[in-house]
């Protein structure tokens, strides 16, 4: 697997100047396309880096898998349903037209839609805390203390969220979400849990977890169960790739998520997990040379769960 990582690093590096980096999120346009690492846990717990490493950027989108999980766990099932869907992402991940043409109701938990509603719905139980308990989980998952806030980043987003407050509106407005709810304060814990920075090792170590079925053979501790882990590769598998997944399945086949700072969090249930950063993305968000490498370990090693 180290050769294999070491090779998919270097076919990764011919891509660099392809993507683009996101500009719709001020802040982020500044990331420094050239950098790229990529971090990985074997079957058997063995672990394997090359690259950029250290470096941290924004969680962006990975962040929607936490939030779920937290949902998964700390929010009655059948409120969730009612709330949030599990369908498929069939258009870009903040289209206003895919969530009028489910009434309001998001379509899964992964696209902003839905991670705003389930921001919500952990807001009713936590508070003016929601962020912290978000931070928390992602700092437990990563077993990284030092994952924090980045100020700036969370700023520009809240700034430049107009997409985000129409479908946080939207919402509102077609009863899926209480008119009482503070939109503002909601929004913000989103735009906080988006902002948190994180670097491939955090992502690789929460990718394994997910892929272990909630437990962490690292630290040998039952995070969540085998049922939320199930639940959560799914709506991965369906929608981590925005409306890139089908293409994803097939040329990769592997539950994945990624962000718009450029990560990708992959979690095999095979009990492996692959994360990369690239800040360079394609036309859909998703990082350009994390798909270069991906594409190239799940070819050299066969790890397509399909
Ligand atoms: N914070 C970003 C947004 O709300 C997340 C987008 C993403 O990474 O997919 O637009």
């Amino acid at each position: 697997m180290k050769e294999i990582l070491e090779r998919a690093y270097e076919e990764g590096l011919k891509y660099t100047d392809q993507g683009q980096v996101a500009t719709y999120i001020p802040q982020l346009a500044k990331e420094d396309g050239s950098k790229v690492a990529i971090a990985a846990y074997d079957v058997d717990g063995s672990y394997f880096e090359k690259g950029e490493v250290d470096k941290r950027f924004s969680i962006q989108s990975v962040s929607k898998v936490i939030t779920y999980i937290l949902c998964l766990e700390e929010i009655p099932a059948g409120k969730i349903q009612k709330a949030i869907g599990v369908k498929p992402t069939a258009l870009p991940f903040n289209s206003v037209l895919d969530l009028e043409l489910g009434d309001g109701k998001p379509r899964n938990p992964l696209v902003n839609a839905g991670a705003i509603a389930a921001t919500a719905l952990l807001y009713e139980k936590f508070g003016e805390d929601t962020f912290d308990v978000v931070l928390n989980k992602i700092r437990d998952l990563a077993d990284d203390e030092d994952i924090v806030l980045d100020k700036s980043i969370y700023e520009s987003e809240r700034s430049s969220a107009f997409t985000n407050f129409a479908l946080f509106n939207l919402m509102v407005s077609r009863g899926n979400l209480s008119a009482d709810i503070p939109i503002q304060k909601v929004a913000d814990a989103y735009f906080k849990a988006c902002s948190v920075l994180v670097n491939v090792k955090d992502l690789a170590r929460i990718g394994y977890v997910i892929a272990n079925d909630g437990f962490d053979k690292i630290s040998n501790e039952e995070k969540f169960s085998k049922d939320i882990a199930r639940r959560v590769r799914t709506v991965m598998a369906m929608a981590g790739m925005y409306d890139y997944c089908g293409e994803f399945a097939q040329l990769i086949g592997l539950p994945a998520k990624s962000g718009v700072g450029g990560g990708i969090m992959t979690a095999s249930k095979t009990g492996l997990a692959i994360a990369t950063y690239c800040p360079g993305l394609d036309s859909y968000g998703n990082s350009l040379v994390g798909i270069k490498m991906l594409e190239y370990m799940a070819k050299e090693m066969d790890l397509s769960i399909y």
